[in-house]
């Protein structure tokens, strides 16, 4: 009988991901992990923010479902250059799968690179994918205790955006609740309250990003 330990996963996970890192920062690649529930509104977010965005800013994405290519293809509408992971069952997106499908871009066109996840607030947390930041996404039909119960994945976003912010009127979600749970599980990571169909907090959302891709290649500087 062989048993692989669940820890050495995760190392390997680590060392794979921090060379899928090296390799982004190389070809000046800032990459953003998009983490959330099934249905939280992570494609939307996208799609409105690729609106918003710096025209100057190339994107592209990396779509991970268990099965079938439906946001793939929204991408590909909206014209972004788009590799669909279909994970066949996993509930997580690891370093192996990225390394994998990176394979299929020109990195040297591509200045911010999203990697959509599983919906999950589960094992999401626990897979460095070689990103810079990660960003929760968290709807408002969702509740405002999510925090609480999935502390984790909370706790390793780098931002927390709220969306379907103008359902909150018909719902019992207290924005207040949430940010006092952020506050203390992730103080430095600023929270927006964002509707992508309508528009509403996008601007905020979108000038935050494209500061950090432009703080990044400044650090780098311009070769
Ligand atoms: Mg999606
Ligand atoms: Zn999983």
């Amino acid at each position: 009988m062989k048993i692989v330990a669940a820890k050495r996963i995760l190392k390997m996970n680590d060392q794979l991901a921090a060379e899928l890192r090296d390799k982004f920062d190389k070809s000046s690649v800032f990459v953003v992990n998009i983490v959330g529930s099934p249905g939280a509104g992570k494609t939307t977010l996208l799609e409105a923010l690729f609106a918003k965005l710096q025209n100057s800013i190339r994107p592209a994405v990396i779509e991970g479902d268990i099965a079938g290519s439906i946001d793939a293809e929204r991408m590909e509408a909206i014209g972004v250059p788009v590799v669909q992971i279909n994970t066949e069952g996993a509930c997580h997106l690891d370093a192996a799968m990225i390394a994998s499908a990176v394979q299929e871009f020109d990195l040297t066109k591509i200045d911010l690179l999203f990697i959509e996840n599983v919906g999950n607030l589960v094992c999401t947390a626990g897979f460095d994918l070689g990103e810079h930041l990660r960003i929760i996404v968290l709807s408002t039909s969702e509740g405002d205790d999510k925090a609480v119960k999935y502390p984790a994945i909370f706790q390793g976003s780098d931002a927390l955006v709220i969306t379907k912010i103008d359902l909150a009127p018909y719902l019992n979600f207290n924005p207040l609740r949430i940010a006092a749970d952020m506050k203390r599980l992730a103080p430095n990571s600023p929270i927006f309250q964002v509707s992508a169909l309508k528009g509403e907090g996008m601007p905020a959302a979108a000038d935050w990003l494209s500061a950090r891709v432009a703080e990044k290649s400044n650090r780098e500087g311009v070769v």
